[in-house]
Formats: structure tokens, C-alpha cells, sequence
């Protein structure tokens, strides 16, 4: 076909897409001079990708199937608009080559390769078959087109167990499992292939050799229409959850010199079986020595920005221009690696409630500034709010420096300088991960978090001197700015108490631990504050999101917000999560402990599992909903009577409802 009708200039870009990656691609587009157009659904009325772009069009209901993925609509987007071309993004439909097609047929520019070439590399057994045509490594296996379960078995015997039973249309790391023995065999296929089909639509299976201690290897590639086509190094992608990618580095700290050239000519080899136009990535998986070719990605990938970091190359520039028609404007021996970058994925989750997605208004985003080697790609800003219909990840942090150790150490603490609220976010878990020995080390492989959840997930430490002093500074400090409008107040005269009482008791508990005290004394010379029978010297200088704390000749930085009765704070130590425990309130240690049997997310009931009288120990199974596709089981809170259950196998249930009511038991 004639590349000219495929790749010309344009001046107005749509982007089918949302979140961070439609506002990344929004901040190049407009920087190259070009008019965006966003794309955007009911839930996403108010999103930061609508607001960014010049003009946005909505595509129809919340449900991706109505609007993100419904290809008609976007076309007609793009025409009311007169958009002349369309960025897909990653996910949606940014490998599909229906959609590619519908662009050309439109007379759009898709920014990105043919349809061809993503038919071509879009199936895993396809693409294996082109690689070890090309002479790429690929890991031993089976792609052929047999899928009866005697030619399987066979494959899987002949290449040795462990094996890994693989959806040849899988992506995300759905239909795919592990299996150790020929006994698992059968029922790891069935199960796998039902997965593939509900996916995919596909069921179609390949075998391979499941690689010991594996690695992720990627390597970014980029090609243009006049035949030219680049490596731009490799990143390393092993820290993973469930096969999803949480941390991603650029370059790999496992590779040498010799092997990271090795990769990236497997690579272009790879690319160059298709003649590649566009960015894309060529992934292989590695026992650490050897790198095996796994699948090719056409598209941009969520880790892009660790690569551009040490290419100082922006790859949605050079994706619009090659869409322009125009050659790469360097050459292999131009492609300089500079440092190391190491990115981290921050989602909208619960880590120790399974990394449940957590749906909601974000009431604070306070990320620290993109200064010191620190890129942050948001897409979401305080106010908005994540739905439950989408992917939940809200940004991507970026860290820079010439040292991998220097780039983790910037990115541990940027996450740390991260106050999020109103959801929960995995920024702790990210912390913990980054800054573990055996990470730093890189003595990792794809299994590391999964055999390490309990130390990455472990909840805060029990507060010290210096957080429960913090926890004071915190409450007094918020009294008295809020005092501040009114200038008549007397918390306006710090110290200043109702007529008589020299001391105010306060106590703090971190979830259901116990209450800790500590007395502030206002004296005639400088207040104190007393933890049994320790008596330190404070003082307080407020700042930005927080104050110094003077502890005894020691002033230390004390990151702070305030919601109601939740403190969170930040002190060197880490970050606390404090209930203060209100005087006033009457609060029981038992009420505020009392939890609400409510589910955590919209949902559906799919299971009860106790009758009502029922007696229940503590943790026993109550329901199971089903949320975002995932099951989720609600359990007694404590030990007691099951006095109700308010729901039904079938109900579909908001945020907040109380589905079931226990009374509790005796002592
Ligand atoms: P998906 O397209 O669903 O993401 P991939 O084929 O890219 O599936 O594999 C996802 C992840 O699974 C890889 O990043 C790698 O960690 C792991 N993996 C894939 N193939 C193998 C293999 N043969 N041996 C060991 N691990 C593998």
C-alpha cells in the first residue's frame, strides 16, 4: 500500500482514550502546535483529559463497550470535530486492527502501525511463528494450530514441566497458567481456555516452557515509514503482581554491555519481520542469562517514560512524526543511554485488602514537585473522582539520576512527599517495595511480591514519642490556623485554654490498637508534652502541608492533614494513619471499633454463606460480592450473633450499604 495515504501531516489529533496516558499525549500534541480533541464518557464529564484538551466529545455511557471501545462513535467524533488523526493511547483500542482499519476507511492517519502489521504480531502464536522464521530466541514451546488435548499433552511432555499454558490472544495476563505435572494439565487448559473465550473471545492455547526465576525484558523499538527502524534500549519490568507490571526500570540492571546489545538486535530483527512502522515493544522473558521472545506490543506501552528518560527522546513526538510521513530524525549510533530512570505505578487500591480497587472522591492529591529528576503523569486532580469502571491507576512516578541506587532513593521520595486522600492508593506499598534489600540488590525475579506480601503489605508501625508528639502538634496547629479567620479568637494566644485548665489529655489509636496518651501542659514558660513519665519541650513553626516540630532541641519536617478525627502524618519514621480519640465525643474503644458489615464497593451479592441467628466466630464468612469482576468475601468483624442479613444472592448493592448486622457476643 502507498505509506503516503497512511502517514501525512495533520493539525488537529484525537485521543481515543483517557486517564494519564490521553493527558500525556495531550501535554506533546499541543506542545508540537497541534489541536487535541478528547474523548470522554458520562463518568468521565469532569475528567483532567477533558478539561486539557481544546475540545472533547462524549461518546456515550460509563461502560468502556459504550464509549472507549465503541469504534463507530469515536469516528463520528472525529469527524464533527475534524479531527484528520487519532492516538490510541495503550489499552482500548490501541491493538486493534479493526479500529485501525475503520481510521483509514475514514481517512483518519492512526498514529501507530497498520492494521497488518498488529494482525500480523497481534496473536502470540502468530508472532512466534514470524520470530523463529526471523531466527529471534524464542522460549521452547508449542504455537501450532492443533488444539486437541492429546497434541497438547504431548507438546507439554515433550518440552518438560514446568509449563506455562498461554491464551494466544491473552494480553494482561488473563488465561494463563502454570503447570507443574501432567496431572494438572487437563484442568489448568479448561480453565484457562473458558478465561480466554470470556476475554478474548478466543480460546486458542500455546505451551511453553515455564523459564525458572524469570525476568521481564523489554526493548523499545521505533520505526518510520521510509524504513528506518531503532532500539532505544531495553527496560526491565520483573517486579510484577498476577503478571502485571508494578515498578519498571530503564536499563536493565541485569543485562551487560554485550547482552543489552544482544536484546536489542533480537529486537530489531524481531520488529524488522514486519518492517514496523510506529513505537512498540518487543518483550522476552529471561532466566537472567538468556533472553526468549514472548510477544511484540503495538502500541506505546504504560512504562514509556523510564526510556525517554535516558534517551532524553519524547517517543509521542517522534510517534506524531512519524504519523507525519517524516523519517527518525536520528540514527542507532545517535541513541545515547544516559542514568537510570525507575518508574512506579500508583493505582487507586487496597493492598492489604487484596489490592481491592478503591473507587471514590479524591479529596487531597498533593504530589511533590517534578523537580530533581522526579516526572510525575497524572490523571486524575484533587476533587475528581475514580469510578469503578475503569483501570484504577491515577499517575505514574518517574525518577531520574545517574545511579540506579540515587534514582530509587529520588523516587522513595517523591512517594513519600505523596499525600493522597479520599481513596486509598498503593503509595506505601510502592515504598516498601522499592526501598526492599532484595530490590535494591535486584534479586528479584516475576514471583518477588507475591512471596513478599506480608512484609511489603505490613501495616504502620505503632506510633512513637515523636508521632504521638506530631499527633499534638498536628490537632493545636489545625485549631489554631483555623482560628486564624476569626481574629477575635482566643486560640489566637497559643497556650490560651478555658478559664482553668492548664492541660488537655489527649489519646491516639492506629486501627484497633491501643489508645495511646499523651498530655500537653501549657505553663507559664514553654509548653510540654508528657508520655508517662517522659516531659519534652515542643514548639511548633507551621509551613506548606504541615509544620517544624522542635522536640527537644531536635526540629524535624512533619507532613500533616487532618479529616475530622484521622490524622495523617508523615514524620522520618514514615507515614502514620492516627485516630484521635475525641474527649468529647463519647467514643467507646468498642463503638469505634464496631465495624459496619457494608460493602466496600458497588457490587453484587453472588453468595450468603450463614444464616441469620447464626453464631459467628470472629472472621467467619458472611457473603461474597462480586466487585469489578472480582469476588470479595465479607466476614464477621468479631465474634457474635448474625441478628441479620439484609440482602439477597442476585442484589446489586451501592458503596456504603449495610448488607448484614452482627451483634456481638458477651465479653
Ligand atoms: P500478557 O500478554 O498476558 O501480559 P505475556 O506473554 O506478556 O502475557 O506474559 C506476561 C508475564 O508472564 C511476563 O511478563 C513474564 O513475567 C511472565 N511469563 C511469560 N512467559 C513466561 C515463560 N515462558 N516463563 C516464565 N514466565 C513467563
Amino acid at each position: 500500500m502507498d505509506r503516503s495515504k497512511l502517514y501525512r501531516r495533520f493539525r488537529t489529533l484525537l485521543i481515543a482514550n483517557r486517564g494519564e496516558i490521553a493527558c500525556r499525549v495531550i501535554r506533546t500534541a499541543r506542545a508540537m502546535g497541534l489541536r487535541t480533541v478528547a474523548v470522554y464518557s458520562e463518568a468521565d464529564r469532569d475528567a483532567m483529559h477533558v478539561a486539557l484538551a481544546d475540545e472533547a466529545v462524549l461518546l456515550g455511557p460509563a461502560r468502556a463497550r459504550d464509549s472507549y471501545l465503541n469504534v463507530e462513535r469515536l469516528i463520528e467524533a472525529a469527524r464533527k470535530t475534524g479531527a484528520e488523526a487519532v492516538h490510541p493511547g495503550y489499552g482500548f483500542l490501541s491493538e486493534n486492527a479493526e479500529f485501525a482499519h475503520a481510521c483509514l476507511d475514514a481517512g483518519l492517519v492512526f498514529v501507530g502501525p497498520t492494521a497488518g502489521m498488529m494482525t500480523a504480531m497481534g496473536s502470540k502464536s502468530g508472532s512466534k511463528a514470524l520470530m523463529e522464521k526471523a531466527g529471534v530466541p524464542l522460549v521452547p514451546g508449542y504455537h501450532g494450530e492443533a488444539q486437541d488435548e492429546a497434541t497438547l499433552a504431548k507438546a507439554a511432555d515433550k518440552i518438560g514441566f514446568p509449563i506455562l499454558v498461554k491464551a494466544s490472544a491473552g494480553g494482561g495476563g488473563r488465561g494463563m497458567r502454570i503447570v507443574r505435572s501432567a496431572a494438572e494439565l487437563g484442568p489448568a487448559i479448561v480453565s484457562a481456555k473458558r478465561e480466554a473465550k470470556a476475554a478474548f473471545g478466543d480460546d486458542r492455547m500455546l505451551i511453553e516452557k515455564y523459564v525458572d526465576n524469570p525476568r521481564h525484558i523489554e526493548v523499545q523499538i521505533i520505526g518510520d515509514s521510509h524504513g528506518n527502524l531503532l532500539s532505544l534500549f531495553e527496560r526491565e519490568c520483573t517486579l510484577q503482581r498476577r503478571h502485571q507490571k508494578v515498578i519498571e526500570e530503564a536499563p536493565s540492571p541485569t543485562l551487560n554491555a554485550a547482552q543489552r546489545e544482544t536484546v536489542c538486535a533480537a529486537a530489531r530483527k524481531a520488529a524488522g519481520a514486519v518492517d514496523y512502522v510506529g513505537a512498540g515493544t518487543i518483550e522476552f522473558v529471561s532466566d537472567g542469562k538468556d533472553v526468549f521472545f514472548i510477544e511484540m506490543n503495538t502500541r506505546l506501552q504504560v512504562e514509556h517514560p523510564v526510556t525517554e528518560l535516558i534517551t532524553g527522546i519524547d517517543l509521542v513526538e517522534w510517534q506524531l512524526r512519524v504519523a507525519f510521513g517524516e523519517a527518525l530524525p536520528l540514527r542507532q549510533d545517535e541513541i545515547r543511554l544516559n542514568g537510570h530512570a525507575v518508574e512506579a505505578r500508583v493505582y487507586a487500591e487496597n493492598p492489604t485488602k487484596n489490592f481491592m480497587p478503591s473507587v471514590g472522591r479524591i479529596s487531597t492529591w498533593r504530589l511533590p514537585a517534578e523537580t530533581g529528576g522526579l516526572r510525575i503523569d497524572a490523571g486524575y486532580r484533587e476533587g475528581d473522582s475514580v469510578s469503578p469502571y475503569y483501570d484504577a491507576m491515577l499517575a505514574k512516578m518517574i525518577a531520574w539520576a545517574p545511579t540506579r541506587d540515587v534514582a530509587i532513593e529520588r523516587l522513595n521520595r517523591g512517594l513519600e512527599d505523596s499525600d493522597v486522600r479520599g481513596i486509598v492508593t498503593n503509595i506505601p506499598f510502592l515504598s516498601a517495595l522499592i526501598t526492599h534489600q532484595k530490590v535494591r540488590a535486584n534479586a528479584i525475579d516475576t514471583g518477588f511480591i507475591e512471596r513478599e506480601l506480608a512484609v511489603l503489605t505490613q501495616a504502620t508501625p505503632a506510633p512513637g514519642e515523636l508521632e504521638l508528639c506530631a499527633a499534638v502538634a498536628a490537632v493545636v496547629n489545625d485549631e489554631r490556623q483555623a482560628a486564624q479567620v476569626d481574629a477575635n479568637s482566643p486560640w489566637q494566644t497559643f497556650g490560651w485554654m478555658p478559664v482553668g485548665r492548664r492541660q488537655r489529655h489527649f489519646a491516639f489509636r492506629v486501627g484497633h490498637g491501643p489508645e495511646q496518651k499523651i498530655t500537653l501542659n501549657y505553663g507559664s514558660g514553654p509548653s510540654t508534652l508528657v508520655i508517662g513519665d517522659r516531659e519534652l519541650a515542643f514548639a511548633i513553626a507551621p509551613k506548606d502541608g504541615g509544620f517544624d516540630l522542635t522536640l527537644d532541641g531536635v526540629k524535624s519536617s512533619v507532613a500533616a492533614v487532618i479529616d475530622g478525627h484521622e490524622l495523617y502524618l508523615r514524620t522520618r519514621h514514615g507515614r502514620f494513619d492516627l485516630h484521635w480519640v475525641d474527649p468529647f465525643g463519647g467514643e467507646t474503644e468498642e463503638q469505634a471499633g464496631a465495624d459496619k458489615i457494608a460493602a466496600p464497593l458497588p457490587g453484587t451479592v453472588v453468595a450468603v454463606l450463614a444464616e441469620e441467628g447464626a453464631t459467628l466466630e470472629k472472621g467467619a464468612p458472611i457473603l461474597t460480592l462480586e466487585v469489578m469482576k472480582m469476588e470479595q468475601t465479607l466476614r464477621a468483624p468479631y465474634a457474635g450473633v448474625l441478628k441479620s442479613i439484609k440482602c439477597k444472592v442476585g442484589d446489586i448493592v451501592q458503596e456504603g450499604v449495610e448488607l448484614a448486622v452482627v451483634e456481638p457476643s458477651g465479653e
